[in-house]
């Protein structure tokens, strides 16, 4: 005979199914320039999930002068890092909201092996875990390419790209004339810094998420719509096996 403890404990699981079992709990991970933030707004809207950007939220939390954010403004004001575990305390309030029931996106973070492993306890404890993490993946020389060409203009920060969307006329923003430049962060020898860092990240998260089985890697040399189809084709079929 089951233990009374088990029923119950299937019970809630029963009651809350359609919930619990359809949750699309992601991570997006992918170098500066693969487009992030156009597929996670894309998957806000398809999936109707929370989407969670890691300095966003850090902002807001400290902005809002919540319990949390107010340590977190503590470290920063020190110019300190904000420690691990306030960062996943904040991640884990917006987890726990409303609009977050059926899942979320978390860009930003984990930077590491030891922040994956201890973000994986902090949602243990609430019952929830990571259904994928989506890795677009960039060669370094097309990540150069895409950032170093970027031109914004001075007036209204309208964006070019000298490679793939440029101006009419060289230097000069189409819409209001203003001259357009190079950002210091988009200089190659910044970006080729940005994406040392990043190497780094992804040399411990890749293997470490792949070993879960939990990995699916997309070819972020295509363009937006087709890495964006091919995201939510695999994501639809996590939540049909889920379900099965
Ligand atoms: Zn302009």
């Amino acid at each position: 005979m089951p233990g009374s403890r088990f029923l119950r404990r299937s019970e809630v699981h029963a009651n809350s199914s359609v919930s619990t079992l359809s949750e699309l709990n992601l991570i997006l991970v992918g170098p500066p320039g693969a487009g992030k933030g156009t597929q996670a707004a894309r998957l806000q809207e398809d999936f109707a999930i929370a989407y969670i950007a890691t300095g966003d939220i850090l902002r807001e939390a400290v902005s809002e002068g919540t319990e949390l954010g107010q340590k977190a403004k503590e470290y920063m004001d020190n110019g300190d890092l904000v420690p691990d575990e306030v960062i996943i305390g904040v991640i884990i309030e917006r987890v726990e909201a409303e609009d977050a029931q059926d899942g979320f996106l978390l860009d930003g973070f984990p930077r590491s092996k030891g922040q994956a492993e201890a973000l994986e306890q902090a949602l243990g404890r609430l019952d929830r875990k990571l259904t994928a993490v989506l890795f677009i993946d960039v060669p370094e020389e097309e990540i150069v390419k895409r950032l170093s060409g970027r031109r914004v203009c001075q007036e209204n920060g309208h964006v070019y790209n000298v490679h793939s969307d440029p101006p009419e006329q060289d230097g000069v923003c189409d819409q209001d004339g203003s001259k357009l430049v190079q950002r210091d962060d988009d200089r190659e020898e910044t970006v080729r810094k940005r994406l040392g860092v990043y190497d780094k990240q992804t040399a411990q998260l890749v293997p470490f998420y792949e070993n879960e089985g939990l990995l699916h890697r997309f070819d972020g040399t295509r363009g937006p719509g087709e890495v964006h189809d091919h995201i939510r084709k695999t994501l639809s079929t996590l939540k049909l096996e889920d379900q099965l």
